[in-house]
């Protein structure tokens, strides 16, 4: 089984009201991203955020981010597109990626394709109704191909998520259509508590991904707002990777707020009890296929 690779999701859209610890700003993200690759995380994936926390994808806040980390580590660096707060055209969805590819120390390892499109509305569950209602994350074929040449003209990695079967399956057509090349490396995107638009983060949520899982393709799993250490055993001995942080899930237990790098440490004491070493960015460039 090969070694673990450990993507740590520090950020994502998450606020500090379940975890004052979730990083904001550039100084922030770089901190916390380069403790966690000190911890054991061979991947880090960040969002930028403002100040209060809100979306910011201006790409100077990428720039400054990428090329702080890149002044101090080889973590290999996976950025979004944005996700819904970034609802414009292909091109200009993928353009802070353009911007990131003009200097070799803001040059990420990863652009991220979303493989399918879907309702992705937040439930209130106090109120017990939807806080939106008309949250839509598009990801046509077009656009899903013109990522896919995008990134492979700039010699990056592909970041395919699989929020449900369908994805799933337009990933396999990708691959047989040669737009996608193995090994493709594909997050099972789960989702709970206040977004249902992925499997359930359970074991059954999780086979029914893994069912359907094509050759050629190496897996790694996160939980969107559920905690996944209720599956990193099964993740672990199955010979899966795993995707997680605070942008994902508060992570405070019995009134102790874990820090990102403290969720990663957990991870990497498991895997090792399980049996299962920790693959390094060189050990995760070779089990990706990466340049
Ligand atoms: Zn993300």
């Amino acid at each position: 089984m090969d070694k673990i690779i450990i993507e740590a999701r520090v950020n994502e859209l998450a606020t500090r009201r379940g975890n004052p610890h979730v990083p904001f700003l550039p100084s922030e993200v770089v901190t916390d991203c380069l403790a966690c690759a000190d911890a054991g995380a061979s991947i880090v994936h960040f969002h930028g955020r403002t100040e209060d926390g809100a979306p910011d994808h201006d790409p100077a806040f990428y720039l400054e981010t990428n090329a702080g980390i890149r002044a101090k580590s080889d973590v290999l660096i996976h950025p979004t597109l944005g996700y819904v707060a970034n609802d414009t055209d292909a091109a200009g969805r993928f353009a802070a990626i353009e911007r990131m590819m003009e200097a070799p120390e803001t040059r990420p390892d990863f652009a991220p394709m979303d493989c399918g499109s879907l309702n992705v509305d937040w439930w209130n569950p106090e109120r017990g109704e939807y806080d939106t209602t008309d949250l839509i994350y598009k990801n046509s074929t077009a656009t899903l191909m013109y990522f896919a040449e995008r990134i492979r003209h700039h010699g990056l990695t592909p970041y395919l998520v699989s929020w449900n079967v369908s994805f799933t399956r337009q990933i396999e057509q990708f691959l047989k259509m040669g737009v996608l090349k193995a090994p493709a490396f594909t997050c099972f995107c789960m989702t709970d508590e206040i977004i249902f638009a992925g499997h359930p983060g359970t074991v059954a949520g999780l086979d029914a991904h893994t069912a359907f899982l094509p050759e050629g393709c190496v897996w790694t799993v996160v939980n969107y707002k559920g905690d996944l250490f209720q599956l990193t055993e099964k993740i672990i001995r199955e010979g899966g990777h795993i995707s997680i942080g605070l942008g994902d899930y508060a992570y405070a237990e019995g009134g102790r707020n874990l820090t990102n790098p403290q969720v990663i440490e957990r991870v990497v004491a498991q895997a090792r009890n399980l049996g299962r070493e920790v693959a390094d960015v060189a050990e995760t460039r070779a089990i990706l296929g990466m340049n």
